[in-house]
């Protein structure tokens, strides 16, 4: 069995807590670090990843494991069900739509995440999809490398300065872009469940209506059954031929094939994507469209902001072991 840690936990109170972390696509610097912080926090590290067999991981250590902490991969009742002795379940994201929460309420399990420390690289990247879609940056870039700027200018792009934006999921990180976008000279709108007070952005009610208004709509909720397809061909219709599509958030929340079809028809003018609906694929047709650029969700992963997204998820594991108010929790 894979461990990380000396055991001689400082976080526990009764011999050394045993952490699964559970993501698949763990393997990476931002990961190390986390599972180096666990072992310096005290914790005995379990990578699931690494196991031969994760049946025989959890039918012989499932009972040890008292914390879990997932990627976008989450955690469902069936794997609470494993680990008969979990008490939190501590997500390396803000985002946690994978995490059945109910089953982890139902089973007294916590749930924490890592909001706001990713506010700001999230929102960067917003910004930087809506001006490499509209100037075409990337295609630009290729247009140097391959030469051809020998035979010809590049051809005129549309301005970014001045237009508007909507912004579906007026959060933390819809916020941050908000006053990004304004700091472009933008006008900004959003949509939510509510309107919110105290913010100066013009409030839709209805998502086609804001998709009608503006130039660009920024999807910034949050994933799962309650934003599923919300942005379906009615919205894209709405946001029309010269609209620009950017999805910083989850690809649930469009309905990819309706999306595929309105760029391709050019009923939907371009879109700037980090997510999509089955991650790590991604549409053969949107792969080949010059109008859209393609992020594989990398929304939050810069080595300042892991690291500060790691230190979180330590900070609410040894605040749950110590009997301590949780610092980040949603349930
Ligand atoms: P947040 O502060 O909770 O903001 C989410 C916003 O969405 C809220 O303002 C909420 O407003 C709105 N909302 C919730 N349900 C809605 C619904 N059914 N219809 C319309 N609006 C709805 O969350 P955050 O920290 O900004 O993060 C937002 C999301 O970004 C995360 O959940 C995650 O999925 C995604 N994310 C992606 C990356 C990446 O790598 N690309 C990184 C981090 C986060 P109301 O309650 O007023 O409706």
């Amino acid at each position: 069995m894979e461990q990380a840690g000396s055991g001689e936990g400082k976080a526990e109170k009764d011999g050394p807590v045993h952490v699964l972390t559970a993501s698949p696509s763990a393997v990476g610097p931002a990961w190390g670090r986390l599972v180096e912080k666990l072992a310096d926090a005290g914790f005995t590290v379990h990578k699931l990843w690494e196991q031969a067999d994760a049946d025989t991981f959890f039918a012989n250590d499932g009972d040890q494991i008292k914390a879990v902490v997932p990627g976008h991969e989450g955690v469902n009742g069936e794997m609470m069900d494993r680990l008969p002795n979990l008490e939190i379940i501590a997500n390396f994201g803000v985002g946690y739509d994978a995490i059945d929460v109910n089953a982890a309420k139902d089973r007294g399990i916590r749930v924490t995440n890592t909001p706001d420390v990713l506010s700001d690289d999230v929102a960067d990247l917003a910004l930087a999809l809506m001006l490499d879609v509209s100037r075409r940056l990337t295609l630009a870039d290729r247009y140097v490398r391959e030469g051809k700027w020998e035979e010809g200018n590049f051809p005129i792009q549309r301005k970014v300065s001045g237009k508007k934006v909507g912004i579906l999921g007026l959060g933390r990180i819809g916020q941050a872009i908000a006053s990004r976008a304004s700091a472009f000279h933008m006008k900004v709108a959003y949509h939510g469940r509510h309107e919110k007070s105290g913010v100066p952005y013009e409030y839709h009610s209805s998502l086609v209506d804001l998709a009608k208004a503006c130039d660009f709509l920024v999807i910034a909720c949050p994933g799962g059954a309650s934003t599923r397809h919300l942005v379906n061909k009615e919205v894209l219709e709405a946001l029309g031929p010269k609209g620009c599509l950017v999805n910083i958030a989850r690809g649930s929340v469009v309905v990819e094939s309706e999306l595929v079809k309105a760029l391709a028809e050019g009923r939907l003018g371009s879109a700037g994507l980090d997510v999509f609906e089955d991650e790590p694929r991604v549409p053969e047709e949107l792969r080949k469209m010059d109008n859209v650029v393609l992020q594989p969700h990398i929304g939050s992963a810069t080595f300042e902001t892991r690291e500060d997204m790691a230190d979180l998820v330590v900070r609410n594991l040894t605040a749950h072991f110590s009997g301590k108010e949780l610092p980040t929790p949603v349930a």
